[in-house]
């Protein structure tokens, strides 16, 4: 018989209601002759909530406390839904992180599933069970339970997609399919049938939430069919490809946008070997992924160096630069060379144009920038890869700038 797994977001599951339709869902999916195993993520804004709860209480909350707080929200919403799917005549266990198990590495609030359990899925699946899996939890070789980062119960899912050789991968959520950019913000988006992987590992690590990037990594790695659906309405979704010979390639394929990063700018770096380490080193040590790097020519051997980092990293980012700065004045044998500066702002905004048509097409760039340019919209940094323009703007203008791109590459429904 064939696996499906089936994977409901939070906002999915805003209310008890939209928790019983998830439920017929799951049923019918049987019904139809396949086997399954449903994902969950915590209900409709929970995981904010306790993470605001988090903030309240420490201005910097320890990670391992974190993780067991975050983890309770999904710990409701799978005893929710098992208990919708027997309330419809079919029996269904709940299982925590620790329960399948699903194991991760240790790293708090940015844990790495390592290996999931086949047995006790198993176990259950024979006895006639549905299992409900509480995505986004697990558990280290110490026992601790962790978490692998905001929206990754779709990664869960794909993870147990693959230990379990599932047929596919079904991610049900409040859009019915992938957009040309984030239907919230362009009325005029238009779902895509299929978009590559390439295209959407590029979308996922740049801001579209639809699906968690490392869901996106393990599928297209394991070969698992990938596919997202609305849970509201009935539809053909949107399935994740490999690259076709036939695919047509237009020039841009979609829009997006990420409001969670913030810039830091060292100014009067010294124009030496090793500099660049030796700032960002320490930040990388603390575990703070750096993003878009910039770094100019230098002017009288000296240059300015800026790069983007998680907002929630922001402050952290900034005192440890600042630190560093301090230390490597104070060990210097020419402190004037290291007459640093580490500023920083928060209101920014990336927006990047993705598409595998961009290695064929040229003028994307000037295109992009003549639009921006042509709404006054100053741009504050640039980088660019094979199939993809980003670019940092002020966060004011974040959404004009989406909805004007969208229309300039001619991506929207008529
Ligand atoms: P879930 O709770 O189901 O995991 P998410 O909020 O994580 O849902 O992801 C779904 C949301 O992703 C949509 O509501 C939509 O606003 C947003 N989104 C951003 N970019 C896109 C896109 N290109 N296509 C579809 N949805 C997108
Ligand atoms: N509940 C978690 C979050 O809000 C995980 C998820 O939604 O995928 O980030
Ligand atoms: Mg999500």
């Amino acid at each position: 018989m064939s696996l499906i797994v089936t994977k409901f977001g939070g906002t999915s599951l805003c209310d008890l209601e939209r928790v019983q339709a998830a439920a017929q869902k799951v049923v019918a999916c049987r019904q139809e002759g396949h086997e399954v195993i449903v994902v969950v993520s915590a209900m409709a804004g929970e995981t904010d909530k306790l993470e605001d709860l988090g903030y309240s209480i420490s201005t910097r909350p320890d990670p391992r406390e974190m993780d067991v707080l975050l983890a309770s929200g999904e710990q409701v919403s799978v005893a929710l839904i098992a208990m919708a799917i027997q309330d419809l005549g079919v029996p269904a266990m709940s299982y925590l992180g620790n329960q399948v198990p699903v194991y991760t590495n240790e790293c708090h609030q940015r844990a790495r599933i390592t290996e999931v359990g086949r047995e006790e899925l198993r176990h259950s699946i024979d006895q006639g069970a549905i299992p409900v899996v509480a995505g986004f939890q697990g558990v280290a070789p110490t026992g601790e339970i962790t978490t692998i980062g905001r929206g990754g119960s779709d990664t869960t899912a794909v993870a147990i997609a693959v230990a379990m050789d599932a047929l596919e991968c079904r991610i049900y959520t409040d859009v019915d399919g992938v957009y040309t950019a984030d239907p919230r913000i362009v009325e005029q988006a238009r779902r895509m049938d299929r978009v590559t992987f390439e295209e959407m590992l590029e979308l996922a690590a740049l801001g579209a939430k639809v699906l968690h990037l490392k869901s996106v990594e393990y599928a297209r790695r394991y070969s698992i069919p990938l596919k997202v659906f609305s849970s509201f309405i009935d539809g053909p979704g949107t399935l994740i490809v490999e690259e076709g010979e036939s695919m047509e390639q237009p020039e841009v394929s979609a829009i997006t946008f990420d409001k969670n990063e913030a810039k830091v700018t060292v100014t009067n770096v010294p124009d030496i070997p090793g500099i660049a380490y030796q700032l960002l080193g320490p930040v990388g040590d603390a575990n703070i992924s750096v993003d878009m790097i910039v770094q100019n020519v230098s002017r009288d051997e000296r240059t300015d160096l800026t790069f983007t980092v998680p907002r929630n990293d922001f402050e952290q980012s900034l005192e440890i630069l600042r630190d560093q700065v301090i230390r490597l004045r104070r060990e210097a044998e020419n402190p004037t060379r290291y007459e640093m500066e580490v500023i920083g702002d928060d209101a920014i905004a990336k927006v990047t144009a993705v598409g595998l048509g961009m290695r064929s097409h040229a003028g994307i760039a000037t295109k992009m920038f003549e639009t921006l340019a042509q709404y006054g919209i100053n741009i504050q940094m640039i980088s660019t890869s094979e199939i993809k323009i980003s670019v940092v703007i002020h966060e004011d203008f974040c959404e004009l700038a989406v909805r004007m791109l969208h229309s300039a590459f001619d991506l929207g429904t008529d």
